[in-house]
């Protein structure tokens, strides 16, 4: 039985250590130092979200890094990577192929957020290009002069999302990364093969969903959904959907071209009108080889679920504003998530105050962002400044719940379940309150010593 430890930022291991140098007790900022087999190897190079990258202090301990694995392209895992070769940094980066894809779309557009000159920004991508080297899942490999293999595993998060196995003479750690849901749309699932020839030292796995436990099945999705298009479409109203660029848009996506499929949604039109989240949907379709069998099924059938008849993209940000001035049902899938930015501001501007218009969140819109201001409007009454205006909010707002691309809590023990012979096991990347429920609810199934 495995010892589990919450909280904590030193692990120690029979050559080395893990160090935590963030993501210890919150969900953002997920940066540790394995140091084994003769070499300190840096895991996930994040940024507190809410934080300038560039303002925050990156520590010591990361520049001294022999080389830097990376688990997926979402920001609170790269973002302080373009200060990190700033800083003079020159050492190999290891990834998945379609992570270093998704990262220099989402650090290029974050680059661009924070005011960073085009010159500036090319030679950040030209060095990562230079530095990084890119793995296939289950292709063990080294890092130059370490005594001992890395091997990127399926986490199931987002393409290319990965956990990583580092095996040497003494030491063997599996570090989680973000765990994807099993059964999610699209890609596979978190891998659950483990070679049982020796003894695991030491998991890292997170906790962002360690008190929770998923209500919500792909049928409560589609029947949502499924309401709120139809309804839409009965009135020839527009749905405004402020999405996440990567996972979430794609996701969605999905289930909107599986509704039309089953032909419970009419041909709607659905407006992809975000530079992101396009690029980010283009690698999704150049990285077939990285769904999951129903995925590549519908496929073969002729229903590709990112590219269906009725879907459109618009490119030009004069486009996007044509767009809203078009009549007619519509789905119009903008960034930025939490509205904090991006084309969805203009079509709120005209939405919000429109009774005929859906706004549908999906996904959690954090304390201080316009989303969850709008959601507090909506409730409460009042109005809401955007872009100059202040806007009373008459549209109909609905929540679309469900969408997690974190395991719950008893998908987590079931992926820890799923590695033999585990020593001890360190929890990240979820508050402190949640890695608390999640060792009690690891201790009340047997899983951790009482
Ligand atoms: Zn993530």
């Amino acid at each position: 039985m495995p010892e589990i430890v919450a909280c904590t930022a030193v692990h120690p291991l029979p050559d080395g250590e893990v160090r935590l140098l963030g993501a210890i007790d919150v969900v953002t900022g997920s940066m540790s130092r394995v140091d084994v087999g003769g070499k300190r190897l840096l895991v996930d190079c994040g940024v507190t979200q809410g934080r300038d990258p560039k303002r925050r202090e990156l520590p010591e301990q990361a520049k001294e890094a022999d080389a830097l694995l990376l688990t997926h392209g979402h920001l609170d895992h790269i973002g302080s990577l373009p200060q990190l070769l700033d800083s003079g940094w020159d050492r190999p980066i290891f990834c998945t192929r379609a992570t270093y894809e998704i990262c220099r779309i989402s650090l290029e557009d974050s680059l661009n957020m924070a005011r960073t000159p085009d010159r500036e920004i090319t030679a950040f991508l030209r060095q990562f290009e230079r530095q990084v080297r890119t793995l296939a899942y289950d292709v063990a490999a080294t890092v130059p002069g370490m005594h001992g293999t890395i091997t990127f595993r399926d986490a199931g998060h987002i393409l290319g999302s990965a956990s990583i196995e580092i095996v040497t003479d003494k030491s063997r750690v599996i570090m989680s990364g973000d765990l994807g849901r099993p059964n999610s749309p699209i890609l596979r699932d978190a891998n659950r093969v483990w070679k049982d020839d020796r003894d695991v030292d030491m998991v890292i796995m997170e906790t962002t969903y360690g008190a929770r436990s998923h209500e919500h099945t792909h049928e409560d999705i589609e029947r949502t959904l499924e309401r709120i298009v139809n309804d839409a479409w009965k009135r020839r109203a527009k749905v405004l959907i402020p999405a996440f660029a990567i996972g979430r848009t794609q996701v969605l996506l999905w289930f909107l071209s599986d509704l039309v499929e089953q032909k419970r949604i009419p041909e709607i039109p659905v407006a992809l009108d975000t530079p992101m989240g396009l690029l980010v949907t283009e690698t999704y379709k150049r990285a077939k080889r990285l769904y999951d069998r129903e995925t590549l099924d519908r496929i073969q059938h002729g229903d590709d679920p990112l590219d269906f008849d009725s879907l459109f993209v618009v490119r030009r940000g004069k486009d996007s504003f044509r767009l809203r001035n078009t009549e007619g049902a519509m789905i119009i899938i903008a960034g930025s998530g939490m509205c904090t930015g991006g084309r969805i501001i203009g079509h709120l501007v005209d939405g919000l105050p429109d009774p005929e218009t859906t706004v549908l969140f999906v996904g959690h819109q954090s304390v201080g962002t316009t989303g969850r201001r709008i959601q507090e409007v909506a409730e409460a009454g009042g109005t809401i400044r955007l872009d100059g205006e202040e806007l009373p909010v008459r549209a109909r707002i609905e929540t679309l719940r469900g969408l997690s691309a974190h395991m719950d809590r008893a998908e987590l023990l079931a992926w820890l379940g799923s590695i033999p012979r585990v020593k001890r096991v360190g929890l990240n990347h979820g508050e402190a309150t949640a890695q608390a429920a999640f060792l009690e609810y690891a201790k009340e199934r047997g899983v951790a010593p009482r």
